[in-house]
């Protein structure tokens, strides 16, 4: 009982934190619906029972039974998980033959990534706590960017708000989301997503130089 409360604490707190910021970049819909399928009994009881306090339950989980039925039934429900976008790449033609990529990350809708990036800036203040810097969410991503599994595009504009985030700030970020990238005035696109975010990764050396 005790592990249910908790965890029933952890997971409200986490929305109550995304919920704030959502509202603040102009996602209304999307603060209210995140992660609703926490509260469902495949992932709440799954919650309880596996609930650590340091880390996610379904870290546990998955290392008991060999794989995680709560994760599973949650990232296939909830859009701004990159895992949701993972599907087969659409076959091209070379020389007259088609050929199959594989698996691979769909490019993801700009609002689900506005929400992916401020569930990872959320969950970050939620386990480092007053340890939590602007720079907190990037570090984490570079430890574990190897094997995500991303569009280009996608990859880029996230990482285009990370890098944003530890050098400007959230102010400024959420600022640039509102006005700038929710607007449609930010092409979806890695190379210039790359370009500007080299450009702010030379300003801000130039800044601490
Ligand atoms: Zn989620």
């Amino acid at each position: 009982m005790f592990k249910c409360i908790e965890h029933f604490k952890t997971i409200n707190h986490h929305k109550k934190l995304v919920m704030e910021s959502c509202f603040q970049v102009g996602l209304y819909r999307q603060g209210l619906l995140h992660d609703l399928s926490k509260y469902m009994p495949s992932e709440f009881l799954v919650g309880c029972k596996y609930y650590q306090g340091t880390m996610s339950p379904n870290n546990v989980e998955r290392k008991e039974k060999g794989y995680s039925a709560a994760w599973l039934h949650h990232k296939g429900r909830n859009k701004h998980h990159l895992e949701y976008w993972i599907d087969y790449a659409i076959p091209t033609e070379v020389n007259g033959k088609l050929e199959h990529g594989g698996i691979c990350g769909m490019k993801m809708p700009v609002c689900y990534v506005v929400e992916m990036f401020i569930d990872r800036m959320s969950a970050s203040k939620n386990y480092q706590k007053d340890n939590y810097t602007d720079d907190g969410p990037l570090l984490y991503y570079n430890k574990g960017k190897g094997h995500y599994i991303l569009h280009e595009d996608t990859r880029a504009l996230l990482e285009l708000l990370l890098v944003m985030l530890s050098l400007r700030g959230e102010e400024a970020t959420f600022r640039f989301i509102r006005q700038r990238l929710l607007k449609r005035k930010v092409p979806y696109e890695q190379q210039k997503l790359d370009r500007a975010k080299n450009r702010l990764l030379a300003k801000g050396r130039r800044r601490t130089s």
